[in-house]
């Protein structure tokens, strides 16, 4: 009836109307596909060899280059590119780029899988977290655009003041990437996420939140025929999933009460959480439950996962100040000195670095985590609504907490007790076997075994919600 929306500029589309971009790509053919993708990774892929170029350019700078000296170094530099057999080596490294890119999006796209879950199964989430993530390219064309130009200045000023300029500078703008990736990773997971409230979520009968039985008709003052729990216990005004504090009252000394319930008794947490984007009674006088919209986002007020997404983004915003507080004060205990002038900026600069870096490596840890079970329960049709697990997989922000303070832990014990591991271990067993100190290993065997009980815990937790009545 309608024209197929046009899908190729959907990465530039996107900088301003994301989900309409995504939408349109989601349903576009396989040319549609390939003309977007390109669209949005050859820019992005030329506009990166140029700035590789450019960074080898002011490696050959004279000492104290002046400004007019920049545009010889960088032609000089295209010109060892652009020459030799073909493919030259420009040519070779656009190559590479447009290949780890088309792979940097898959894996982002499996990352941000359980944003785009619904009911309809594994393929067609993959392809709108696929096209989510293709439409923010033009927007990391702008960031690598800004930030690139920036970090190049940067090093310009480093060499013209020759070199006696301090760390500082190079590592504010690593950060300043950083923190805009993780805010794209952001944005896309809402894409996909407001991609994916557009499709309807599946009819599911009220079930009985002890072994499934379907319990449409029955009366609340009976048992459950399979397995004899209350059904006034999963259902109605006396059910177990009464929502809990934090998405009745979202403060941020909630949150941080919520994340201490989630970790140490997720059961409690888990079993009150409310899921079902509408409640049973509002069904009858809501509209969009029988006709869901098509043009824009639904006016969501009560929807489960932004509560989750504003609890998340506590999380992070906690974590960021923790690990700047514990970094700030581990340079302070290792320099020991009192610091002057350009020290306190290097001291910031390295602590916001590390910082943004330590959340970084959370988040890919978390996404993971997230993405792996999302997997696993959408193959295995473990929920009613897979759009559950994305609600979850924020929620789990609570739990690097406890890789905050294991890592933090360890850390503390390695300043007051130095190499106590290696020296338990045996220092020439560490060196022969390791090839070196044992600590890196420890701290790395905790992150994989506490990565294995995350897995095991967000197991469990699918089971808790599998039937998620009001
Ligand atoms: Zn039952």
């Amino acid at each position: 009836m309608s024209r197929r929306p046009i899908a190729w500029p959907a990465a530039w589309r996107g900088i301003a109307q994301p989900v309409a971009a995504a939408a349109a790509l989601d349903a576009a053919g396989f040319l549609g596909w390939v003309a977007a993708g390109a669209a949005g990774l050859v820019p992005l892929a030329l506009q990166t060899a140029l700035l590789v170029l450019a960074m080898r350019a002011l490696d050959h700078l004279p000492l104290t280059p002046a400004l007019t000296d920049l545009w010889p170094a960088f032609v000089a530099e295209y010109d060892v590119w652009i020459t030799g057999p073909l493919p030259t080596p420009a040519g070779s490294l656009v190559g590479w780029l447009l290949l780890g890119g088309a792979l940097a999006c898959g894996l982002l796209a499996w990352l941000t899988l359980p944003f785009a879950a619904r009911a309809d199964g594994l393929l067609p989430a993959l392809r709108r977290a696929l096209a989510s993530v293709i439409s923010s390219l033009g927007l990391l064309f702008l960031a690598e655009t800004l930030l690139g130009g920036l970090m190049l200045a940067v090093i310009f000023a480093v060499i013209k003041t020759s070199r006696t300029a301090g760390p500082e500078g190079p590592l504010t703008v690593v950060a300043g990437m950083g923190l805009t990736a993780l805010l794209l990773a952001r944005r896309i997971g809402q894409t996909a996420a407001g991609l994916a409230a557009r499709i309807p979520p599946a009819a599911d009968p009220p079930r009985c939140e002890g072994c499934g039985y379907d319990l449409t008709h029955r009366p609340s003052d009976e048992r459950c025929p399979e397995c004899a729990r209350e059904v006034a216990r999963s259902l109605g005004v006396s059910a177990d999933r009464t929502g809990t504090p934090w998405t009745c009252r979202g403060t941020w000394t909630l949150a941080l009460a919520c994340a201490l319930q989630i970790v140490t008794s997720p059961r409690a947490f888990y079993a009150r959480l409310r899921l079902r984007e509408h409640p049973a009674g509002a069904a009858d006088h809501d509209p969009e439950a029988d006709n869901p919209p098509r043009g824009g986002d639904p006016p969501r007020n009560d929807d489960p996962l932004r509560a989750a997404l504003r609890f998340s983004l506590i999380q992070y915003v906690e974590l960021g100040l923790g690990c700047w507080i514990c970094a700030f004060i581990g340079i302070g205990l290792v320099s020991a000195a009192s610091w002057t002038g350009s020290r306190t900026t290097e001291a910031i600069a390295i602590c916001t670095f590390s910082t943004v870096m330590t959340v970084g490596l959370a988040w890919i840890g978390h996404r993971l985590a997230g993405a792996v079970a999302a997997t696993i329960w959408i193959s295995r049709r473990t929920l009613p609504d897979a759009r559950w697990s994305a609600i979850v997989t924020e929620y789990e922000t609570a739990f690097l907490w406890v890789f905050f303070v294991v890592q933090w832990l360890l850390v503390l014990s390695f300043y007051l007790a130095e190499d106590w591991v290696t020296n338990s271990v045996g220092r020439a067993w560490a060196w022969r076997v390791l090839g070196g100190p044992a600590e890196p290993f420890l701290m790395l065997g905790l992150i994989l075994l506490l990565g294995m009980l995350w897995l095991a815990r967000l197991e469990r937790i699918g089971r808790m919600i599998r039937w998620a009545n009001y």
